[in-house]
C-alpha cells in the first residue's frame, strides 16, 4: 500500500509489468486513483503554437500577442494539462507554503510524456535567489531532475519578483530577467551546437513571458538552435 500524497489516503498501486520495467520509480504510486481524475488533460482543440485550449483549432490570443513582437519566432509550447482549481491548489501548497514532497506528484504528473521525447538540452527555468533561499530547494529542477538529464544554464536575476503575485499587464511587462550562467558552462564544457534541439522546462505556462526571455537569453549566446518549451500546465 502507498500513501496518497494529496489527500492521505492509503491505495494500492496499479501493477502493471510493462510499465514497471521501462518506467523503473516513475509509475504511479504517489497518487490515489481519486486524486488522479482531479486533474483535467487537455483537450484536443488546442493553440497550434502553445497547447492552450480552444473552442476551434487556431491560435490564442496570448501568441497573437507574441506575434506582434516576435513576427514569426513563436515560441512552440508542449503542455499537459488545464490550470484548474486542483492545480492552482497544488501549486499554492508547493511553491507559495515550499511543501517540497509535492514534487513527487508533480513529477507522476508528467514522466509518461517525458519518457517519449528527446532533446539535447533539457534547461530548467530557475527560481530567482530570494526564493530559493526561503525554500531551500528550487522547484522545477526538483520536479524533472529524475526524469530527464538537466543542464541548469540559466539564472535568475536577484530582485526579480514572481510571476504569480502580478496581474497580466505586468506579468508581460517583466523585464528580462534571466541570463546564461557562463561559469556553469565552462566549469562543464558544455557546447550547444548549430543544430541541437533544446526544451526549456517549466510548471505553468501564463502568459509566456518567462519561457519567451528564457528563450531569448539563450539565443543570444546560441541564435541557431532550436528551442521549445514544455510546462506540466497551461
Ligand atoms: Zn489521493
Ligand atoms: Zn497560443
Amino acid at each position: 500500500m502507498r500513501e496518497c500524497l494529496l489527500c492521505g489516503q492509503l491505495f494500492l498501486p496499479e501493477l502493471n509489468l510493462a510499465e514497471l520495467f521501462v518506467f523503473k520509480g516513475k509509475r504511479k504510486e504517489n497518487l490515489c486513483p481519486h486524486c488522479w481524475a482531479k486533474f483535467e488533460k487537455l483537450s484536443a482543440i488546442r493553440c497550434m503554437v502553445c497547447s492552450k485550449n480552444l473552442s476551434e483549432a487556431g491560435i490564442c490570443q496570448d501568441c497573437k500577442i507574441w506575434q506582434k513582437q516576435y513576427d514569426q519566432q513563436l515560441l512552440h509550447h508542449h503542455s499537459l494539462y488545464r490550470y484548474n482549481q486542483e492545480f492552482h491548489d497544488l501549486m499554492v501548497q508547493y511553491k507559495r507554503y515550499g511543501d517540497y514532497m509535492l514534487y513527487g506528484v508533480l513529477r507522476e504528473l508528467c514522466s509518461k510524456q517525458l519518457m517519449k521525447i528527446d532533446y539535447d538540452f533539457y534547461i530548467p527555468i530557475p527560481s530567482s535567489p530570494e526564493h530559493l533561499k526561503k525554500r531551500g530547494f528550487d522547484t522545477i529542477t526538483a520536479i524533472y531532475q529524475e526524469l530527464v538529464p538537466l543542464t541548469p544554464l540559466l539564472k535568475k536575476l536577484s530582485g526579480s519578483s514572481a510571476q504569480g503575485e502580478k496581474n497580466k499587464a505586468e506579468r508581460l511587462n517583466t523585464p528580462q530577467m534571466f541570463y546564461v550562467d557562463t561559469t556553469y558552462r565552462n566549469q562543464h564544457h558544455i557546447e550547444i551546437h548549430k543544430n541541437n534541439k533544446i526544451l526549456l522546462l517549466d510548471d505553468i505556462y501564463t502568459t509566456g513571458r518567462t519561457l519567451y526571455h528564457a528563450r531569448d537569453s539563450l539565443l543570444l549566446e546560441n541564435p541557431n538552435v532550436t528551442i521549445e518549451s514544455f510546462s506540466i500546465c497551461r
